[in-house]
């Protein structure tokens, strides 16, 4: 969000800027319109006239409206030429306005699935009417605007960790009869291919349930949670409970966040006999939101792999992972073999990847 105090002063938003003017009508809220600033008052309100938006249906009049100043952004910038992956957020141009979204198919048509969670649809976009999903905050784009050289570095790490979660498992005779059954019922019937679950973790974990019931076979599960005092180890309690975590403070809460998020998910998948591969991850300091792509597939996580627990010593800083079986021997290298005050146990969280690589590249 812009500072308070020097926004009129802002070079940004003066009479005649173009800008981009977020919507607060319901069914309209977070996309963002093209227009001009009109007027700007000592109280952070502007004047706005809409490029694209009309007081009259003939579209003579242009519409023009007092807006906060939370509302209005400069236009965002775009790359001269993007090549957009699976996964990414991105903004639509869609009904004269930019609408966040999140790309859910790459085809081979040359164009794009968007899926967009204010309104559930998935539509179908070309390169031209896609733009890298930017946030304007404190006077700059996050993130900023790529230079020629893209970085390679995330896929490369993921694709390491992610090799043996990937791994094809052998199915005794009656396991494969059970999942043939499984495909046929989940084929023949109304099946969802991809549901969105806002808010996992508010007393919503019998609806995640459901939702894995009416996925289709190989389906995606999309879930979002705010909670952001969980993930900083606040409310270990209340984590306890609504995630299956017990999670304590450590420096890198938006990443705990999210292995909360996917090993809540792990469990509530567990009982239902199904687990699941997280194909991305995503965390917004906006809310702040933590979201992830599951796919859920029936059958058992091995060995309850990549679901464990994450140690962080306030003495030297170092970070680990155990598994259940080791919960017996938790201690940190910096104090010998025995226990000490210094170590934080969270847990258990998702240790495994965040993102599938392969299914991103795809
Ligand atoms: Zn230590």
């Amino acid at each position: 969000m812009a500072p308070k105090s020097k926004s009129n002063q802002d070079p940004y938003f003066k009479p005649g800027s173009k800008v981009e003017i977020m919507s607060d009508e319901a069914g309209f809220r977070g996309s963002f319109y093209i227009g001009t600033v009109m007027k700007a008052t000592r109280t952070p309100e502007f004047t706005v006239r809409y490029e694209k938006l009309f007081e009259d249906e003939e579209g003579t009049k242009p519409l023009q409206e007092t807006v906060n100043e939370f509302q209005i952004r400069p236009i965002a910038p775009r790359e001269k030429k993007r090549e957009f992956k699976f996964s990414e957020e991105v903004d639509a141009f869609h009904n004269d306005g930019w609408w966040e979204g999140v790309i859910t198919e790459v085809n081979e048509n040359g164009k794009f699935a968007v899926f967009f969670r204010s309104t559930k649809e998935q539509i179908e976009f070309v390169e031209e009417d896609l733009r890298l999903h930017r946030e304007w905050v404190n006077g700059e784009w996050k993130p900023p605007l790529e230079g020629e050289e893209e970085k390679g570095e995330k896929e490369e790490v993921e694709e390491k960790g992610n090799k043996g979660s990937r791994k094809k498992k052998k199915l005794s005779e009656e396991d494969e009869k059970e999942v043939t059954k499984e495909v046929k019922r989940r084929v023949s019937e109304d099946f969802f291919d991809l549901i969105d679950i806002d808010s996992f973790g508010s007393d919503i974990s019998l609806f995640l349930r459901s939702a894995m019931n009416t996925l289709s076979f190989d389906g995606l599960l999309y879930v979002t949670s705010t909670d952001g005092h969980s993930s900083g180890g606040h409310h270990p309690d209340h984590s306890l409970a609504a995630f299956g975590a017990y999670v304590r403070p450590m420096p890198y809460s938006n990443e705990v966040g999210l292995r909360m998020l996917i090993g809540g998910a792990v469990r509530e998948a567990s009982v239902l006999g199904y687990y699941i591969t997280p194909l991305f991850s995503y965390y917004s300091y906006h809310g702040p939101v933590f979201r992830v792509m599951l796919r859920v597939n029936r059958g058992k996580l091995l060995e309850n792999r990549h679901y464990g627990f994450i140690t962080y010593c306030n003495n030297c800083g170092n970070s680990q992972e155990f598994s259940w079986a080791e919960l017996g021997q938790i201690s940190c290298s910096c104090s010998g073999s025995h226990g000490s005050r210094s170590l934080v146990i969270s847990g258990p969280l998702w240790t495994g990847p965040l993102h599938s690589a392969a299914y991103i590249i795809k």
